[in-house]
């Protein structure tokens, strides 16, 4: 069987979605093992959150210096647990801190790397979407440890009717790995919304807005999704660049995408368009945002999402 490692991402209290992804792809190709990297005292609480995924076993880490001595750190703790549990794969969730920490793993383990899988195969070939989308490309690490960073939302996370393992490990952080010191960090606002890259349902609106983004808002929160922006939306400054998808924004590939008053510029469909199910709602029939959209209305996004949202609400009573 083979060995896989999942790294679990979580911002200290609460466990990222990813992890339940991630231990479904490392299933599908032999075991499952979490790694926990946490602070004193946090990791059970952490690795209760685990219960019900496919996770075998889960490892924590307790160690302060990994928070404060930053990446570095982390890599190091990481790097000692693959060696030690002779890990032939490590999964890792595709944000900037986790390509950050597949990049440094693959330099310190002279392992290959596979980062943005969309897709993870039994036998760890993944299936990657490249320039925009206009490409799938098929690739196997020939390394004996595989490092693959994974989209979040790429695959359903199946449920599984037992527990994880919990076991407690140790590492030790030489100075090499500690030059950096943190002296203060501030978890990001969050908004009573989902995380745009990590949200099962993402709502978006472009210049068909006109800047008015309430009825891709109300529509967001009935179906409780995020809000995404075009560009042409966010460089009006009409929604906040932290929302963009697109070539020069966020990728996200949830199981539902909305694109709302957006004609699908190549520059936007290189960050949705590996969304499960693609809706589009645009006034004009020839917008190529219907060349990719599973389903599409042709109307004004002012008529459209009102009625949809009653009969989403006629349907749910
Ligand atoms: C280097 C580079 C990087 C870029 N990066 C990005 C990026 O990351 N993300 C991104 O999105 N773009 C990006 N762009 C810009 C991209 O090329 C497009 O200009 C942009 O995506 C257009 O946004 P839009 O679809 O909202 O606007 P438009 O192209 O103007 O389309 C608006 C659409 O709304 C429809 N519409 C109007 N009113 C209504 C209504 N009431 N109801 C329904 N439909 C209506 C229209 O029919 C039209 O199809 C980039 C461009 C460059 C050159």
């Amino acid at each position: 069987m083979t060995k896989n490692l999942v790294l679990i991402d979580h911002d200290g209290n609460k466990v990222a979605k990813s992890a339940a992804e991630l231990a479904t792809f490392a299933k599908r190709a032999g075991n499952a093992i979490g790694l926990l990297l946490a602070n004193s005292g946090s990791g059970d609480s952490l690795a209760a959150q685990l219960n019900g995924t496919e996770f075998e076993r889960v490892l924590i880490v307790e160690n302060d210096e990994i928070n404060r001595h930053g990446i570095a750190a982390a890599t190091a703790a990481i790097a000692q647990i693959i060696e030690k549990e002779g890990a032939e794969s490590i999964f890792i969730a595709s944000s900037a801190r986790g390509k950050e920490i597949a990049g440094r793993l693959a330099v310190r383990l002279k392992s290959g790397i596979i980062t943005d899988a969309v897709d993870v195969a039994s036998d760890l070939s993944t299936t990657q979407s490249v320039f925009g989308g206009s490409f799938s490309v098929k690739a196997k690490l020939k390394t004996p440890l595989s490092i693959i960073t994974v989209r979040p939302s790429s695959i359903e996370p199946v449920i599984s009717t037992s527990n994880p393992t919990i076991e407690k490990v140790t590492v030790a952080i030489d100075a090499k790995d500690k030059l950096v010191e943190i002296s203060a960090s501030q978890p990001p606002v969050k908004g009573g919304r989902p995380d745009l890259t990590e949200a099962k349902i993402v709502i978006s609106g472009g210049r068909g807005t006109n800047g008015n983004f309430a009825e891709v808002e109300a529509f967001a929160d009935l179906v409780g999704g995020a809000v995404g922006a075009s560009r042409a939306a966010t460089d009006a400054g009409w929604y906040p660049h932290t929302h963009q998808v697109g070539q020069t924004g966020k990728t996200v590939s949830p199981q539902l995408y909305v694109a709302c008053g957006i004609s699908g510029a190549i520059q936007h469909r290189a960050g949705m368009q590996t969304s499960k199910t693609i809706v589009a709602i645009n006034k004009d029939p020839e917008a190529p945002i219907f060349d990719l959209a599973d389903f599409g209305v042709v109307g004004d996004l002012f008529a459209v999402l009102p009625q949809a949202r009653e009969a989403i609400k006629s349907k749910r009573s």
